[in-house]
């Protein structure tokens, strides 16, 4: 998605670590009218397939998630990163996510209430990096019945291992922009959009 990688060029910052700052407009202070296109960059790409909920983890990813669910008109779930007190361990699916960026691993949480066995779910996150948090969200589908129809990346860092995990699995991603490098804290996108760069 062209505005997306312009966005990343002009207010994009890379760290020493192979992360990508994103704050000024994906996951801190956010642009709203940027994230209701992705949303609809995802409803053009997946709008064929039967839908039924989309899943998401917090907190990121929640922004993307709930304007694409407006898209299809299906509830949007958000799983959480510890056990809500109101919640018992057999009303719940969990999964062990470990995160690349904070280095802490969360047993993330969805009440059985919000996926069931008749549900085709598209997963939504923020970055696909080692894809850990989308594994795991694709684990809870599992354990409810339900089926994974797909996975929709804002941002792939594709030097990562995140795209070859979900291929083994069979599933259809859609990413909107993919880096292939950030290499010397400059971003350079994958094939065509390699002219594009950001020191
Ligand atoms: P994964 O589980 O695929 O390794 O990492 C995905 C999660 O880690 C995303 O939900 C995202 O919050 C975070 N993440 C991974 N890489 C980056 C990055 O370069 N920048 C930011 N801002 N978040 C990242």
């Amino acid at each position: 998605m062209e505005l997306l990688r312009e966005m990343i060029v002009t207010d994009g910052k890379v760290y020493d670590n192979n992360v990508l700052k994103v704050d000024s407009f994906l996951n801190h202070q956010i642009d709203a009218s940027l994230m209701m296109k992705m949303a609809e960059s995802f409803y053009e790409y997946f709008g064929k397939e039967k839908i039924t909920k989309i899943l998401t983890i917090e907190a990121s990813g929640i922004a993307p998630a709930i304007l694409v669910a407006h898209f299809f008109k299906v509830p949007m779930v958000f799983a959480k990163k510890s056990k809500p007190a109101t919640l018992k361990n057999n009303d719940i699916y969990t999964a062990e996510v470990h995160s690349y960026t904070k280095n802490v691993t969360n047993t993330i949480v969805v009440s059985e209430k919000f996926i069931n066995k008749e549900d085709n779910v598209l997963i939504i996150d923020d970055f696909l990096a080692n894809g850990q948090a989308t594994l795991g969200l694709m684990e809870i589908v599992e354990k409810a019945g339900a089926n994974t129809v797909g996975v929709g990346i804002l941002v792939e860092k594709s030097f990562q291992n995140g795209r070859k995990l979900l291929e083994q699995k069979n599933v259809n991603i859609c990413s909107l922009c993919r880096i292939g490098s950030l290499e010397n804290n400059e971003v350079k996108f994958n094939v065509a959009d390699d002219e594009i760069k950001k020191g």
